[in-house]
């Protein structure tokens, strides 16, 4: 009768096969490595073989060692006498161990993973533990585009910082077009001039506001120069409402990678302002000219809108004036009240 399966095993094998090839898990030859049983050693798979005494249910490679060289038939497989076959089963098992230990040497300690496995009796929560350590030792998964927007940057982003966009685009405004945007910048969903003379190679790759340079991602969103005023001027308002001198920086304009906590950052009025200054920048994508300051105003003001709106409910008038006071200060600026 087959015994029922544990609920947890699934997902430990399952993360196992990502993770098994991480040598703080289990190195290439691990002390556990299997000589008996091993479908690449096929003499190894009789049960017979060579009458070796073992400790476990099969011969590992580090049973083989003494003294980290491989050990003489005689203290392998202690006998008063041995039959030819013996020795030829010997040769067989020495020439199969150098051969794979020619690229990587025996790891003779156990990685705490490996220790955890063979512990007998299990200590207490062992498949917690193993979790743990299986899910540590993971990668993280970025999104191809991330491979897409290394290429193509002259300062590539550290994964570190990835993590950190990421973090900070899953809740950058309450406004959904705004997240929307946002996503579909970083996921570089709009169909650039170069991408589509790839898949039209009638269609030019130049970039279709300057018609000069190659239409690249970062080109129709940052570098160009039809754009450069655009941005200086939402840069100059930036820093003149907040205080922030971004430095003309694309890294922290477009991926929010600006030098204050992701919490800070994720409550304060910087972030709806470049949040602002960059949905426009779809909204003319295929136009000549580049968006105007006083649309971002607009779409700072739909922004703020749809806050003030969400905190009265909340009865957090608070929170809403703390980070939209300095964005009342600059309108009241540029149009006084009669
Ligand atoms: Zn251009």
């Amino acid at each position: 009768m087959r015994s029922p399966e544990h609920p947890t095993a699934p997902q430990l094998l399952r993360l196992w096969r990502e993770v098994r090839s991480r040598p703080d898990l289990s190195p290439d030859i691990s002390p556990l490595y299997p000589v008996s049983h091993n479908p690449d050693f096929p003499p190894g798979r009789q049960q017979s073989f060579l009458d070796i005494d073992t400790d476990g249910p099969y011969l590992h490679i580090a049973r083989c060692y003494t003294d980290k060289e491989l050990s003489p038939l005689t203290s392998l497989a202690p006998r008063s006498a041995y039959t030819p076959l013996a020795y030829f089963k010997y040769s067989q098992l020495t020439h199969f161990v150098r051969r794979l230990t020619s690229t990587a040497p025996v790891r003779f300690t156990m990685t705490v993973f490996e220790t955890l496995c063979t512990m007998d009796p299990p200590p207490t929560h062992v498949l917690s533990s193993l979790y743990s350590l299986l899910l540590s030792s993971s990668q993280p998964k970025v999104p191809s585009y991330v491979s897409k927007w290394q290429s193509e940057l002259p300062d590539p982003i550290s994964e570190d910082d990835w993590g950190k966009i990421f973090s900070i685009n899953k809740y950058s405004s309450m406004s959904l077009s705004v997240q929307l945007s946002n996503f579909k910048l970083l996921s570089r969903w709009y169909l650039t001039p170069v991408r589509l003379h790839r898949m039209f190679p009638q269609s030019t790759p130049q970039c279709w506001r300057c018609l000069a340079d190659t239409g690249t991602y970062l080109h129709l969103w940052w570098s160009c120069p039809v754009l450069a005023t655009y941005w200086s001027e939402i840069l100059a308002h930036v820093a003149d409402i907040t205080g922030f001198k971004s430095g003309n920086s694309y890294h922290l304009i477009l991926f929010h990678l600006v030098p204050l906590p992701v919490n800070t950052y994720k409550t304060s009025l910087l972030l709806h302002l470049l949040n602002a200054a960059k949905s426009l920048i779809p909204r003319k994508w295929k136009q000549t000219a580049a968006p105007t300051v006083k649309e971002w105003i607009e779409a700072v003001e739909r922004i703020r809108t749809l806050e003030e709106l969400h905190y009265s409910l909340e009865n957090q008038y608070q929170k809403y004036f703390k980070t939209w006071f300095w964005w009342s200060e600059f309108l009241l600026k540029r149009s006084p009240p009669p």
